[in-house]
């Protein structure tokens, strides 16, 4: 994960080890070639503008121009406001009341929406919660299959729509199953498509207006890079999301949908898919994945 960016960061920030004094200006070059690994992991133009600027007003601080050994501090200031990057604290998932909390999944098709609402069923279910899956995806008979074969594999009860059912009454009847069957969380899928549509965009803020979930989760392939932060930012404005899950992390090498979303966006990451397998799911730590970054 992250492996091109990490890789580069460590080449870029070790021009300033075993180095004693520096001046501002030997600072400044070697800050460009952190801002050169970032542009180069694909991160939005402005938040690497942002995070340099943060940076380099700290690295020219006499504390760390008049250090002897400024290899660590600049270390742990680039840790930091990557850190700030990321999001700065973990935000979880609210589950609010009243219950059955409802957590509404949006987002492209092929983003890995279905097999998140699995994975995302199943952890809340090892955290002692009694979730209920649906589908409100009428257009694609495939997509709901789906996400009943998962919620058998993790033994997670799934409400089957009626043939003819609209999106909101699967949902409220899928509430309504829940409530009566004791469930505190219902995941609710929604229709996915190939891009960003108007019909889309509605369906999803008549759900939103009807059920107010306690979570509207973007999930969104950070393979993507910066298209899945545009798509992000507009189901943000459209729609209004709580999160953003970020799938196929493992094979982002890059990162530069991680590092740029929660920025353009104000949406906190709060989980990473990091696999096709349903337990193949993080909680997202910025520290940590600062830390991984920094190696
Ligand atoms: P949807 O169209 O958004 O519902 O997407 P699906 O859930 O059908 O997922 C599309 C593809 O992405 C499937 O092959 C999933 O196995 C795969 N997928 C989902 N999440 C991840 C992930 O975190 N990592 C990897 N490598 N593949 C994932």
């Amino acid at each position: 994960m992250l492996e091109g960016l990490s890789q580069r960061l460590e080449e870029a920030l070790n021009k300033f080890k075993d180095k004693g004094k520096l001046s501002p200006d030997e600072i400044k070059k070697g800050l460009r070639e952190i801002r050169l690994a970032l542009l180069e992991a694909d991160v939005n133009y402005k938040v690497v503008k942002d995070f340099i600027g943060r940076v380099e007003e700290r690295c020219l601080s006499s504390e760390v121009t008049e250090s002897l050994t400024p290899f660590q501090q600049i270390v742990k200031i680039v840790y930091e406001e990557l850190v700030k990057t990321l999001g700065g604290e973990a935000k979880g998932l609210d589950l609010g009341s009243p219950k059955p909390a409802k957590i509404l999944l949006a987002g492209l098709q092929g983003s890995g929406k279905t097999t998140t609402a699995a994975k995302l069923a199943r952890y809340l279910k090892k955290k002692g919660h009694h979730p209920l899956l649906v589908s409100a995806d009428i257009y694609r008979p495939a997509a709901i299959e789906q996400l009943k074969v998962l919620a058998q594999k993790i033994e997670v009860p799934f409400y089957e729509a009626q043939p003819g059912e609209k999106p909101l009454e699967i949902v409220q009847h899928a509430i309504e199953v829940a409530k009566k069957e004791g469930r505190d969380v219902v995941i609710i899928d929604t229709a996915g498509r190939l891009h960003i549509d108007e019909a889309l965009m509605e369906e999803l803020i008549e759900l939103k207006k009807t059920f107010s979930p306690s979570e509207v989760l973007l999930v969104a392939d950070a393979m993507m890079g910066q298209d899945a932060v545009n798509v992000a930012k507009t189901f943000q404005e459209k729609v209004g999301l709580t999160g953003i899950i970020l799938t196929k992390m493992e094979g982002d090498a890059r990162g530069g949908a991680a590092l740029s979303i929660k920025e353009v966006t104000g949406c906190p990451i709060k989980f990473l898919g990091v696999g096709e397998k349903v337990d193949a799911l993080e909680v997202f730590y910025p520290e940590r994945l600062a830390g991984r970054i920094l190696g």
